[in-house]
């Protein structure tokens, strides 16, 4: 069985103490829960804030928001797999929909990045998606497949295991207009089917697939009883510990409803 992940993407957001009032408030709503993975993807400046307020809690991990390819040397303004794992850092999201439209990456950088990030034992979050004129065009099967064959080329089986991707269709990212849990569910599985191609059977069943865009309390629990979808990569909603706590919560019951049902 995959564990469930949910991950929060502050983006540009958080200022320090806030970032540590996050963590304090999260941990007591969440109590005593392991069901569920958790993940928490601060802004650079609130990494070392974060890992601090989370004071050597096992159950929450803390996920960058990008890095770059080489080791180290004249790259201003980059932040390498290295220097994020020194921080403490277990996962990074690579091609966010915000990364490929407004700073140019392409699957190319992306694939870069993903060895980048597996050569130094950090897992990778790899995003995925279609826009809505590709969507309305009927490329979405198409656009997937490409930017997963290009984006994870050359990874050996173990590194894919320890992938995460992330489906985020570009229309439902801060709309507040998520994709219904069918429509989801369709990308997932279609996901799940190229995985097969690229690794094996054995290992696409277990790489996990989370979806993003407008996840909320009120929609987390219908998207996550997917059976491909594995957990959620959430942004506006994950700003408020309340209300992250409330989706890994869903998450978790899920998680604890397969279990049931399974033994
Ligand atoms: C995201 O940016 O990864 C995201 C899913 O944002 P939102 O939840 O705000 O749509």
């Amino acid at each position: 069985m995959r564990k469930k992940i949910v991950a929060a993407n502050w983006k540009m957001n958080m200022l320090q103490v806030e970032a540590a009032e996050f963590v304090r408030d999260l941990l007591q709503e969440l109590g005593d829960q392991t069901a569920a993975e958790v993940v928490i993807v601060p802004p650079f400046t609130a990494i070392p804030r974060v890992v601090e307020a989370l004071g050597g809690a096992e159950h929450v991990k803390v996920g960058a928001q990008n890095m770059y390819w080489e080791r180290s040397g004249a790259y201003t303004g980059e932040i390498s797999a290295a220097m994020l794992r020194n921080l403490f850092v277990r996962y990074v999201v690579l091609g966010h929909s915000e990364r490929r439209q407004l700073f140019g990456e392409t699957d190319e950088m992306v694939n870069r990045k993903v060895h980048a990030a597996q050569d130094a034992t950090l897992r990778p979050i790899v995003c995925v998606g279609e826009t809505l004129k590709q969507r309305d065009a009927g490329q979405v099967e198409e656009v997937l497949e490409g930017q997963l064959r290009r984006g994870l080329a050359g990874l050996e089986t173990k590194a894919f295991t320890e992938t995460v991707i992330a489906y985020e269709p570009v229309w439902a990212i801060g709309t507040g207009r998520n994709a219904t849990p069918a429509q989801a569910q369709e990308a997932h599985a279609f996901i799940r089917s190229v995985l097969r191609e690229l690794a094996d059977d054995a290992t696409a069943a277990r790489i996990r697939i989370q979806y993003g865009g407008s996840v909320k309390p009120d929609n987390a629990r219908a998207l996550m009883s997917q059976p491909d979808i594995d957990g959620a990569l959430v942004g506006g909603a994950s700003l408020e510990a309340r209300s992250f706590a409330q989706i890994v919560l869903a998450a978790a019951e899920d998680a604890l409803d397969e279990e049931r049902l399974s033994s």
